[in-house]
């Protein structure tokens, strides 16, 4: 069997930082973007650039083709049972906001009950509490295990006759768990609450079928599936979507504006307003062909191995606290980690210096942090186009920096 560089695909990554090859281990922030993407991005300015659903003139026609194209495209890669249920916004930030700003502002009421994980981002999270504020509604957490895992009998005690939503991730930021998904939206539905699923870590590493999930709505970003920054998706269910009101107005998510009244578009583009990131959507199109074609029977061998040698390296390391589950078994590409008595941002920076980059801090989970008892992680995250080479020189750098600090 041969094995394919895919490295040559990210031009990024002949880069040199501190006078040091770059290796970058930061995938759980952003992904680098193969040349596919930066090309198809280029050609359509150079070439195809012009407003999409408006014109009728050819170039206009062609840009639209393209533009829905990806929406076959991703209503495809999620299993969608129609393409009316994926519309795109401008990350998963976007997403999430938009089902608070619709669904959230529509059926929660006071007395009712949202119910998030503690490992959410703040993304998943900041937008619910805010909710709840308003609404006079209550945020209830659902816990961990020992391990790190989600804690399922803490979960069917959260979810009650009271809870109306479920906002949960299907991966871990920090913890590198992966959540179950299918038995959160059967509790979920068994008690008439909608399922909001946070895909922003999933999308790059696993196969994700909405349908078999059950999940209500799926939020994801372009960016950290190897495309474009400015970009985002939001799969809802047809039936759900149907009774939403759009939270945003102008131009293009209408049919017919009278002097008082206003008649929306059809789903989706009801949900678009105004000029959409076609530059973008086209990138997240030609994202998404790279990745099918690398395929995650690829991606999820490559991604397990690297771990597999991050865990090990890590845990056999004297003074390393490692974050959520210490083997390889269910684990995700994203290991957080302590050294003992060095702050998370020391770390890190000493690990830029040998060129290696990784995330120190919060990770836009607070409130994990706080569960956890510490103000910081550092974060090791890996994508396919790593190679055990960059895991040698990160661990190799981290053995230096523990030894400047003892
Ligand atoms: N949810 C999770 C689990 C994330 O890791 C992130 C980004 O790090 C987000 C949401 C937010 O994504 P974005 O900043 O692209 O909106």
């Amino acid at each position: 069997m041969t094995t394919i560089d895919y490295r040559q695909d990210f031009p990024i990554l002949k880069t040199r930082v501190n006078d040091e090859p770059l290796t970058y281990l930061d995938n759980a922030a952003t992904s680098q973007k193969p040349q596919a993407v930066i090309d198809a991005m280029a050609d359509f300015y150079a070439n195809g650039n012009a407003n999409v659903h408006r014109g009728v003139y050819t170039l206009a026609a062609q840009a639209t083709d393209r533009y829905e194209a990806v929406r076959d495209q991703v209503a495809q890669l999620l299993n969608a049972a129609r393409r009316e249920e994926v519309f795109f916004t401008r990350s998963t930030t976007d997403s999430l906001n938009w089902v608070v700003q619709t669904y959230g502002e529509q059926f929660v009421s006071a007395g009712d009950e949202i119910v998030v994980a503690v490992m959410e981002h703040h993304s998943n999270l900041v937008p619910w509490q805010q909710l709840a504020i308003r609404k006079g509604a209550t945020l209830k957490y659902v816990g961990l295990q020992p391990d790190g895992q989600l804690d399922l009998e803490d979960a069917r005690k959260q979810i009650t006759a009271k809870t109306k939503i479920v906002a949960v991730t299907q991966a871990s930021n920090v913890l590198g768990v992966t959540n179950p998904i299918k038995t959160l939206a059967r509790l979920a539905h068994a008690q008439h609450a909608v399922l909001v699923v946070d895909g922003a870590q999933a999308v790059a590493h696993m196969p994700v079928d909405v349908q078999a999930l059950d999940a209500d709505f799926y939020a994801f970003s372009a960016h950290k599936v190897y495309g474009p920054t400015g970009v985002g998706v939001l799969y809802g269910k047809y039936a759900l979507l149907e009774q939403l009101t759009p939270a945003q107005f102008g131009g293009e998510m209408i049919s017919d504006v009278d002097w008082q009244t206003t008649e929306f578009a059809a789903i989706p583009e009801r949900f678009e307003a105004g000029t959409p990131n076609v530059c973008g959507v086209i990138g997240l199109g030609a994202a998404l062909t790279y990745l099918q074609r690398v395929g995650f029977a690829t991606v999820q061998t490559i991604e397990k191995r690297l771990t597999a040698q991050l865990l090990d390296g890590l845990t056999q390391m004297p003074g390393i606290t490692v974050y959520g589950p210490q083997t390889v078994a269910d684990h995700g590409p994203v290991v957080a980690f302590n050294v003992e008595n060095v702050h998370g941002h020391d770390v890190a920076t000493g690990l830029d210096l040998a060129g290696v980059e990784v995330r120190a801090g919060h990770h836009c989970a607070q409130p994990l942090m706080r569960y956890l008892h510490v103000s910081a992680t550092v974060r090791a995250s890996v994508g396919f186009y790593n190679n055990e080479a960059d895991v040698e020189r990160f661990l190799t750098a981290l053995k230096s920096v523990k030894e400047f600090f003892e």
